[in-house]
């Protein structure tokens, strides 16, 4: 290989030296092998030092740098196996890198290596893939039954409910809910639209895992498939959720980009050199201490008068594991794509007297009409013309509000949900509550008794 060819960054050095082709070649049949020949992975690799890189000239993979057993793998830091950094340093003690995590993660890009025909302009991040259009002309509205009233409670229900929401209210007093005189009970019914739209989105990004000689999935097995086109059924319709899958036939493996495939990395918190400067004598190697009246140097008991201790990060080896690969050399290279399924839902409620609207949202009801269709039709036979507006409107946003998801499943409702007006007089004042839903809940921001000593609020 040419030595001033850059390793990385070129998508040709990479097919030419290292991954795609080389398993076809190897394997006739195209059936993925357990076992990849470390050595030709490794051995594609070896060749030169990389301009890129971010290591220094001098530094990895020549000279002391190359890890011990020539084209093999260098081991994972154990005991005096592991070699010293030989890279660029400083010259000076370094004092604690407290960065050191952030410092080794990796940093170069895998899109511009390797290209998979049809996943081009891909980097990390998970770019959304628009979904195929959808035909709207096989849309046609379906037969309805007719919607039927509700029950209605009477004088006893309403008083009873009233008697259990004050004692709900360890300050209410509950003789006025007894002895309230009613004069009229007025029903009415809430009505509440649903619509729901059940949307799945596609995003694909690179993905790396160490390669631990897994299995291959690469495009000796045939072309990717296209991120519209493998079909993954959602796990329940409905409910938001996210699933990840390898996207078949995009896999490759690859020298770790973020330590040369040495499988470690310069420590960055000693920044090599496997010592950082004594915290305790600040690597003075001494202390002055006050003892007799007097000032008098004393040696670092903790460094022992060197001025510093060995990292602890390194364990003074100078090199850290790499992260990236695991210390494993290689990475194992793939697509992967993210599923994500997202319900959305939005609402109307009808209610005309004066209890707030958002309470009918959260209290059962009939549910009169539903229907669940892959594209809903607007209704247009309910009783109240507003509930009909509310899902022409609803139903004409959600057709366009979500252009970077596929819709798969669309459901509306309809709910019927008694609301009783109670008019009622007590010691001479006239006042009325609500109670509303199947629960019988009741909201009655007026009741009289609503402190201890049970005394008029009114
Ligand atoms: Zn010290
Ligand atoms: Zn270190
Ligand atoms: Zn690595």
């Amino acid at each position: 290989m040419d030595e001033k060819k850059p390793l990385l960054g070129s998508k040709a050095v990479i097919s030419e030296g290292f991954v795609v082709n080389s398993p076809i070649q190897r394997y006739p049949g195209g059936t993925p092998q357990t076992q990849y020949p470390r050595e030709t992975l490794v051995g594609a690799y070896s060749g030169g030092p990389s301009q890129q890189s971010d290591l220094p000239d001098g530094g990895p993979p020549q000279g002391g740098y190359p890890p011990q057993g020539g084209a093999g793998q260098p081991q994972p830091q154990s005991g005096t196996a592991v070699q010293q950094w030989k890279g660029e340093m400083h010259d000076q003690e370094v004092g604690d890198n407290r960065d050191a995590a952030a410092a080794t993660l990796c940093t170069q890009p895998i899109e511009k290596m390797y290209e998979v025909p049809g996943y081009s302009n891909m980097g990390f991040d998970g770019s959304r893939v628009p979904p195929p259009s959808y035909e709207a002309a096989t849309r046609q509205p379906t037969q309805r039954a007719e919607i039927q009233g509700l029950p209605q409670i009477d004088e006893i229900e309403a008083r009873n409910a009233l008697l259990q929401h004050v004692s709900e209210h360890c300050c209410y007093g509950s003789g006025a809910a007894q002895s309230l005189r009613f004069t009229d009970l007025k029903h009415s019914s809430a009505f509440h639209y649903t619509l729901e739209t059940f949307g799945e989105a596609r995003s694909t990004a690179w993905a790396y895992d160490p390669y631990t000689n897994q299995q291959i999935d690469g495009p000796q097995n045939g072309h990717a498939p296209g991120p519209w086109d493998i079909l993954v059924a959602p796990p329940s319709m409905f409910k938001k959720q996210q699933s990840h899958i390898e996207v078949p036939h995009s896999a490759v493996i690859k020298p770790c980009h973020t330590c040369m495939a040495m499988g470690r990395v310069q420590c960055q918190k000693c920044f090599g050199r496997g010592r950082i400067q004594c915290t305790s004598c600040d690597g003075f190697g001494h202390k002055t201490v006050f003892r007799n009246g007097e000032h008098e140097h004393e040696s670092c008991h903790w460094c022992h008068g060197d001025g510093s201790q060995s990292c602890c990060t390194c364990h003074g080896f100078g090199m850290v594991k790499c992260t990236c690969c695991q210390g494993h050399c290689s990475l194992k290279c793939y697509i992967k794509l993210t599923i994500t399924w997202t319900n959305h839902l939005t609402d109307h409620i009808v209610e005309r007297t004066a209890l707030p609207d958002h309470l009918i949202r959260n209290v059962a009801g009939r549910v009169v009409f539903t229907e669940t269709q892959q594209r809903v039709w607007a209704i247009n036979h309910f009783p109240d013309a507003e509930i009909n507006n509310a899902s022409n409107r609803l139903v004409s946003q959600h057709t366009t509000a979500f252009p970077s998801e596929k819709i798969l499943m669309q459901r509306h409702k309809v709910r019927i949900v008694p609301v009783t007006q109670a008019m009622y007089k007590w010691k001479d004042t006239d006042s009325d509550y609500f109670v509303y839903g199947f629960e019988k809940k009741v909201y009655a921001p007026n009741y009289p008794q609503q402190c201890c000593c049970g005394c008029t609020v009114l």
